[in-house]
């Protein structure tokens, strides 16, 4: 068969489209984790390892995902120290994760996006990028992480999460009029920006960028204002202290 991102005639191998170890923290409690759709006629499914393609890739391919794959896991899992906490009102409205590989980082969230993309599997069928599969495909190969013009991505984590072990499946939204997709992993919200459209001020300032502190908020995106003022307070507040 054909690998979608090599071109190559290649056995092709079993590929994770959310990453494995995405699952394993879920099932700390001893309950496995729960694929949630709402895709018709698809009811809840629990699966121990999670959702595979075997027609997507070959093995060197796959290779290409795996240091990100890895990255992607021990930055979002890495444990946070109080400091890092932002608090409003005694309540903890986002995370400073603090500085991140920007190139690692955004080349899994990415990757994760192609692959979904790529895949037919009834649970990533939301995620139709057009024209913008191909580049995807592109920046991969040429482990290109771009910019936020095209690409752009955004955390949260909301308690939902807390008492439902779910991995949800990623469905496609408008932020101010602006395509994004999401993505639920390990707890996480990752919104990815899939336009070349500007978002609004709020979003750019909480996308993951070269340089800067990556911030989480713990709370749904909407539109609101008290949304901007809490992406305001997170960005304001002082700086956690490395070591
Ligand atoms: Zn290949």
């Amino acid at each position: 068969m054909k690998c979608k991102m090599c071109g190559e005639e290649k056995r092709l191998i079993d590929a994770h489209i959310i990453p494995r170890s995405f699952y394993e923290p879920l099932k700390e409690n001893g309950r496995t984790p729960r694929i949630v759709t709402d895709v018709a006629g698809e009811y809840p499914k629990r699966s121990q390892t999670g959702v595979y393609d075997k027609e997507i890739v070959c093995e060197s391919c796959e290779q290409l995902f795996s240091p990100w794959d890895d990255y992607g896991y021990r930055f979002l899992f890495q444990e946070l120290n109080d400091e890092q906490f932002i608090r409003k009102d005694g309540e903890i409205v986002a995370y400073n994760f603090g500085k991140c590989d920007y190139e690692k980082l955004k080349l899994f969230f990415l990757s994760v996006l192609w692959r979904a993309s790529v895949s037919k599997h009834k649970i990533f069928e939301k995620v139709q990028l057009g024209p913008f599969e191909e580049k995807l495909r592109q920046m991969l190969l040429e482990k290109d992480p771009g910019d936020n013009s095209e690409f752009a991505v955004a955390l949260s984590k909301f308690d939902a999460s807390a008492n439902e072990t779910g991995i949800l499946n990623p469905d496609k939204t408008r932020y101010d009029g602006v395509v994004h997709y999401r993505f639920y992993m390990g707890g996480y919200m990752a919104v990815i920006k899939v336009s070349s459209q500007r978002a609004s001020e709020t979003f750019e300032k909480l996308y993951i960028s070269e340089g800067n502190d990556v911030f989480c908020i713990v709370r749904e995106f909407e539109q609101s204002r008290e949304f901007r003022a809490l992406v305001n307070v997170a960005k304001n507040a002082n700086r956690p202290a490395k070591i």
